[in-house]
């Protein structure tokens, strides 16, 4: 027997060009992309519009397969997390953090990180394999089926921004997400803009003119730290693309311009980044550049190596930050009861003995 294909993952040209191959004319592989898109369906027997012969055709030969869900979680403030599970085993978390009238998803990349930032959590798992752009694509799927938001006209819906800030490094895994965002940014289908999509890379610099390029998502940089003694061990992948490099991308960003800032992610470490002539540093390094800066308080997980610097700590980093024009708001802690703020996703997924790393 054949395998099936998997749909969800190809883009629309890839699935209008498999269903050619059975017969179906291109309007009718455009409809069955808004059946799975628009209004959700996860069987092929929901697509009234396609003839019971055709529908079975389409079971005989293709999967709508989704990712799994192992735990659910509610947090006390409304966040979400989400345990998922990949058809073959492997695990990633998934949080939602809804706001007033707006929401946002946050997606992994990754099973793991290859990269080993000493502050996050996700850094002490391994890499265990990138996530196909179906994994990533099914993220979204399984976040609007549990928020109910399929049948709600577009203006009733919390679930309105992405960002790609949970497990993994998501410029390490280019395709797989670049193909996952276009099917999601698809204006016949989930069609969420890229305004309302944010990538965060830990700074790998040859891949960011692409992402803006080709994507022209909104960029965040988890920069952490002004001088590079000190950002080689909080991101470590700053001994290959050093700040200055990272800012020379950062000014060159396709994509930002004074309305679409490019984010600098800050997370506030007691006495490790959070002294005033940090916050000086930080200024002169973003001059010139379309910033904001997003200070996040340490999220703690077990055995951590570092604490969260103080209330007022924050503050006067901010004050300094802000007073030279630059927007610092201090990210609110969401879902920390449930384990679901920013570095504490990981998941128990290993990578089995003498398993090699598929890139
Ligand atoms: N790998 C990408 C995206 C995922 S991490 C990246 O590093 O940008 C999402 C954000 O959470 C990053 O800015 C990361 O530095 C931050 N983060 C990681 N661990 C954290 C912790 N324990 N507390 C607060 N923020 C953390
Ligand atoms: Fe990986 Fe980002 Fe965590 Fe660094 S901060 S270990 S790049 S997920």
């Amino acid at each position: 027997m054949t395998e099936k294909t998997e749909i969800i993952g190809l883009s629309r040209n890839e699935l209008i060009e498999k269903l050619s191959e059975y017969g179906f004319e291109s309007f009718r592989a455009k409809q069955i992309w808004q059946w799975i898109y628009v209004k959700g369906a996860t069987e092929f027997s929901q697509m009234t519009s396609i003839a019971k012969k055709q529908q079975a055709m389409l079971g005989e030969h293709f999967t709508l397969t989704r990712p799994k869900i192992s735990r659910a979680l509610t947090s006390v403030d409304g966040t979400r997390k989400w345990l998922l599970e990949m058809s073959d085993g492997n695990k990633i978390e998934m949080v939602f953090i809804p706001e007033e009238d707006r929401g946002a998803l946050c997606v992994s990349s990754q099973v793991g990180c290859t990269l080993t930032c000493s502050f996050c959590h996700t850094g002490t798992m391994p890499l265990v394999r990138n996530l196909t752009a179906s994994d990533i694509v099914g993220q979204i799927l399984i976040a609007r089926d549990g928020l109910e938001e399929w049948d709600k006209r577009r203006e009733d819906c919390l679930f309105t921004n992405i960002v790609m800030m949970g497990m993994g490094e998501p410029l390490f895994n280019y395709d797989n997400v670049a193909k996952a965002l276009q099917i999601i940014m698809d204006g016949e289908g989930i069609a969420i803009s890229k305004r309302r999509i944010t990538l965060s890379t830990s700074g790998v610099v040859p891949m960011i003119e692409r992402c803006g390029n080709e994507l022209g998502v909104n960029l965040a940089i988890s920069l952490h730290a002004v001088r590079d003694e000190l950002r080689d061990i909080l991101v470590p992948i700053n001994k290959k693309y050093p700040i200055k490099e990272l800012l020379e991308a950062c000014r060159n960003y396709p994509a930002a311009n004074n309305a679409r800032r490019i984010t600098f992610e800050y997370v506030m470490l007691k006495g490790i980044n959070d002294s005033d002539n940090d916050a000086h540093e930080l200024v002169r390094l973003l001059k010139g550049i379309h910033a904001k800066v997003n200070l996040i308080p340490f999220n703690p997980w077990p055995d951590a190596p570092y604490e969260c610097s103080s209330r007022n700590r924050i503050r006067a980093f901010a004050d300094i930050v802000n007073a030279a024009g630059f927007s610092s708001p201090v990210r609110a802690t969401r879902g920390q009861d449930i384990f679901a703020a920013c570095g504490q996703l990981k998941s128990d997924s290993e990578r089995k003995k003498g398993q090699k790393v598929v890139l």
